[in-house]
Formats: C-alpha cells, structure tokens, sequence
C-alpha cells in the first residue's frame, strides 16, 4: 500500500497483481486495493509457485516457505505481463533488512536477477539505499521522492501510513500457510508421498486431521461439521468417505491406496473420533464406506482410544 502510493503520488498509473496459490489467497489485499481504489488484477500462480515450493534454489525459511524464490517467480510473472498490461517496470513494497532471509541486500539483488527483471525490479521504501533502477536512470520516477527505509522496525512505515491517512492495513507477516509449521509438515507429506498433486488436494491440506496410515494412503478426520463438509466437497472420484452412523461423528476421507486392512485401519480411526458423550459407550461402531457415488458397505469398527492413533497423525 505504502509502495503503490509513493509511486502514484509521482503521477504514475499503478496496477496492483495479487500473485494466488492455495497457501495464500487475495481477500485482505483486494480489501486494500478497493480502499485505495486501485486497480487490482488477481493472477492464479498454483502450479508454477508448486515447483519452487518443491525445489527452491535458495532453500526455505523457518518452515516451508521459500520466499526468495517465491518472490523472484512472482516478479517473474509480473514482467512477463508487462506487455499485456502497457506497464513499462515493476515495484514491491520490499524494505531493505526488514526480513533477514529473504530482504537482506544479496537476496533482493538475487531477486532482481533471477526474476529476470533486473534494473526494472524497483523498491520505492528502500530505494535511496540501493542502485539506482532503470526507470530513476531514466526519469521516469524521481529518485529522491523515494524512501529509504531499512531494518526490521516498522515504526517508519507506520509514521508513513498515518501522513498518507491509511489506518486499516493488514498485520505484518501473516497470512502465508507455508510459514505455519504444521501446515508445512502435512504439504511435505503430501509432496513426499505423490509426485503429481492436484490443487483440491492442497485445500484439503487445511482441513481435519490428517493421518499416514500406509506409504501410499491418507485419512482425513474432519473435526467439526464445516470440516465435514468440506472434506466431502473435496473427495476425488477414487477417494473413500467414511462415516460413523451408529453414533455423530466425524466425516473421513481415505485416499490413495486402499486394501481391506487399511480401510479397517481408516474404519477404526474414525469410530475413535465418534461421539460417546452422554451415551453409553459401546464398543463398536458402524462406519458407512462410499467410494464416489457408490454406497459400498457398513463395516462394525472397535473403538479405541484416539492415543493409540497418534504416532500415525502428521
Ligand atoms: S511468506 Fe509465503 S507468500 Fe510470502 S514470500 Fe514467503 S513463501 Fe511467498
């Protein structure tokens, strides 16, 4: 926000992009657009970003986030626009050393060389600290309206928030998945297990517990009915839904390889989970199996104790 009005305060006309995968998604920026009233293009980059995430060049940040190369195929794809959209550069709201990994000197260089966009890659918050871009060579911004902002303390930012009047913005740093350590431990199971994933099984990464019950099978419990809900919406045509019928209980989903012990296995996970509040606890539980639209059978499952499930919870 802070970037795009220093820029269009030097009567430029500015384009936001809010590069999408499943791991972040562009509510809480369209909201600072339209507050802004700034044009805002949505760019949906899952299977592009999906490779960096799997193989980063320069490695992760404290979880699986590889935000040097995130930021360097972001503004990749924002020069590869350039053309189609009439713009003539591109510029971020990066501030020198505000992260040590990926906003330290040597990665925004390496950002700027490995998006391609080099000296048409401008900072407008650092820009006084670093060479000067192409587009202030050039004139076309001026240079010393820029800012030069470095370090971790945001105060300069907020002080420059309150002259330009923007008092809702979004809180720093949030709202990546790939930053979140559990998230991560369930995507690099996912992406150790298969080497083609598709897009509704990352969703489904936000949802339920998840348990490694075979090399090549996963269960899903969902933990309450809008987790049911979406893990029933999210089932693909070979996946399995259990559910417990003899008692309320959890909606579960079972994919990959199914043998008859691991639908057992997935049974009993989820007669665990079933309701035993207020009733008598019986010992098993009837667990319907469906496989797309096919009704297949209603096994009886032993309930156990959840504990006992654990070690295979990722
Ligand atoms: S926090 Fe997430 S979205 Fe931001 S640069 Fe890192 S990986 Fe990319």
């Amino acid at each position: 926000m802070l970037a795009a009005e220093t820029i269009r305060a030097q009567g430029i006309d500015v384009l936001a992009f809010f590069f999408e995968t499943p791991f972040f998604g562009p509510e809480r920026a369209q909201q600072s657009a339209s507050a802004m009233d700034l044009a805002f293009k949505v760019v949906n980059i899952t299977r592009r970003h999906l490779e960096v995430v799997r193989h980063p060049r320069s490695g992760y940040g404290s979880a699986m986030n590889p935000c040097v190369d995130c930021h360097a195929l972001m503004f990749r794809i924002a020069g590869e626009m350039l053309d189609s959209v009439g713009a003539a550069f591109v510029f971020t709201g990066e501030v020198l050393g505000q992260r040590p990994m990926s906003q330290n000197r040597g990665s925004l260089n390496r950002i700027a060389r490995e998006s391609g966009l080099r000296d048409l890659l401008v900072r407008p918050l650092s820009a006084k600290l670093l060479l000067p871009t192409l587009p202030e060579e050039k004139g076309w911004i001026q240079r010393e309206e820029l800012l030069d902002f470095q370090g971790r303390s945001r105060r300069p930012q907020m002080e420059l928030a309150n002259r330009l009047n923007i008092s809702d913005y979004p809180s720093p740093g949030g709202g990546c998945l790939l930053t979140e350590k559990g998230f991560s431990r369930r995507l690099k199971d996912l992406l150790t297990a298969r080497a083609d994933v598709e897009t509704r099984e990352l969703e489904l990464l936000k949802s339920g517990r998840h348990f490694r019950i075979g090399p090549h099978t996963k269960l899903v419990v969902g933990r309450n009915k809008l987790e049911n809900e979406i893990i029933q919406t999210l089932a693909g045509e070979q996946d399995i839904l259990l559910k417990s019928v003899s008692a309320p209980g959890p909606t579960a989903l079972l994919s990959g390889e199914s043998s008859g012990d691991l639908i057992n296995m997935a049974a009993a996970i989820t007669a665990a989970y079933s309701d035993t509040a207020g009733q008598d606890v019986s010992d098993v539980r009837d667990v319907s199996i469906r496989q797309g639209a096919r009704d297949i059978r209603v096994l009886s499952a032993p309930v156990h104790d959840k504990a006992e499930f654990k070690a295979l919870m990722i």
